[in-house]
């Protein structure tokens, strides 16, 4: 497979852009390097490269391309409002369907706001919490992405008691200070940052599937008793479901789970493609955001038309009966098929997966939280990452990331994409 125009183009890309991408997860840094591949145009489950390569996509924009790529209402939706502008500054009728759209699907969003990203949904939800409660401390879980706000660009300090090293050049010590990060699925860790910080802590911001370090699943009842004991706190929970609002299931983790936050920060899928964030919950809270409470928040794009348009439509096609059950049934194939080659291959694998979403980690050990992520072979993901991309098949470049099914995944897809895993596996000796 060549790849002679993307290198071209990437090499023009350092001129102008830094690193050649605009977001750093593009960069095959994870993956021992490479050019990225420059993508021409996508159609359902497949992806089409300037060197006139097919690929079959599971990197789905990294969640958001649930529906596959140019699906047909969504693109008729979007056409259809471009013809009749695409912003104007001014509220809309479909702001108020849409948001009707997300309160039904998610009961815990009982008033909502619109905004551009995942990343300005989350900030805010943070605001928010903390001018609720009049708090300013942060516990978040080591290795959750929540957006690239100051705040949450903060890692593990060296226990539970320890406050947050920033994360990233820029943010500062203050920030930094403000923030305690705990080990996922550690309730005990949990507990000691509460019995440590106690009324300092505003809230806890929760991925209750996470996303960013593979596909982890909490722990029975780790939800649960997050929620009691925070509460019990006096301190507010955060979900941030950018990822995991409609990938599983029609509505969010909160309904698989059977279990309400007091904020909802969502992203990604709702936007069918298009830029897109929001948050919501409970209305006491709500009202602290401007115009009618303390809390500022505003956005020129926010609500815009055209991801309203967008988004409406995405939640019409994932309403249809059966797509979720047929996201899982192809999901399990695919870890079946994986795990069947890996045995065969004497390859170590681990596939953490929930229904159309999972993660191949190159380990022989269960991962359920950061470290035992960390732990597993970056190298042997890296090779074969190369070994599948070269086979038409394209995954995200990072060994934390998962592979996203479409609803236009079929038995065909997938049984090329094992064909293909079947080889990488056989050349991964
Ligand atoms: N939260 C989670 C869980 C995410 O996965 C992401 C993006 N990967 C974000 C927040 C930030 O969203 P955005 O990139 O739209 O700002």
């Amino acid at each position: 497979m060549k790849h002679t125009q993307s290198e071209i183009l990437h090499e023009e890309a350092q001129k102008h852009i830094v690193g050649g991408v605009n977001s750093p997860s593009r960069a095959y840094k994870g993956v021992g390097g490479g050019t990225p591949v420059y993508m021409k145009y996508g159609s359902g489950p497949y992806f089409y490269d300037v060197d006139d390569n097919v690929y079959i996509d599971y990197l789905a924009a990294y969640g958001p391309i649930v529906t596959g790529h140019a699906h047909p209402h969504i693109t008729e939706a979007i056409q259809d409002q471009a013809a009749k502008g695409v912003l104007y500054g001014t509220p809309t009728e479909l702001e108020n369907t849409f948001a009707k759209m997300l309160k039904d699907a998610i009961p815990s969003l009982e008033k909502v706001r619109f905004v551009n990203s995942g990343t300005e949904a989350v900030m805010t939800t943070i605001r928010v919490a903390r001018a609720y409660t009049q708090r300013e401390k942060v516990i978040k879980f080591a290795g959750c992405y929540h957006g690239h706000s100051d705040i949450v660009l903060v890692q593990a300090g060296s226990g539970p008691s320890t406050l947050g090293n920033p994360d990233s050049a820029g943010v500062t010590k203050g920030t930094a200070s403000e923030v305690i990060t705990v080990p996922f699925n550690d309730i005990e860790a949990y507990k000691q940052a509460l019995n440590v910080w106690g009324n300092e802590i505003a809230c806890v911001l929760v991925e209750p599937i996470v996303g960013n370090f593979g596909i982890v699943e909490p722990d029975p009842g780790f939800l649960e008793e997050v929620n009691q004991l925070t509460h019990a706190n006096g301190s507010l929970v955060i979900y941030d479901e950018v990822i995991t609002a409609f990938r599983f299931t029609y509505g969010s983790a909160q309904q698989l789970y059977k279990i309400e936050p007091d904020l909802t920060a969502l992203g990604k899928v709702i936007g069918g493609g298009l830029p897109i964030g929001a948050y919501g919950g409970r209305v006491d809270i709500m009202e602290q955001v401007a115009p009618l409470g303390p809390a500022y928040q505003a956005g020129t794009m926010a609500g815009n038309p055209l991801s309203m348009r967008a988004g409406i439509a995405c939640l019409e096609v994932l309403k249809e009966d059966g797509i979720y059950e047929e996201m899982d049934r192809l999901g399990r194939r695919l870890e079946e098929g994986i795990l069947a080659h890996a045995k065969k291959h004497h390859v170590d694998v681990t596939v953490n997966r929930l229904k159309g979403a999972l993660t191949v980690y190159f380990t022989n050990n269960i991962v359920r939280n950061y470290a035992d992520a960390e732990a597993t072979d970056t190298k042997k993901f890296g090779e074969f990452f190369h070994l599948m991309l070269a086979q038409g098949i394209n995954l995200a470049p990072s060994k934390y990331e998962a592979w996203f099914l479409t609803i236009t995944h079929t038995d065909k897809e997938i049984d090329q994409t094992l064909k293909a895993v079947d080889y990488a596996f056989s050349q991964m000796k």
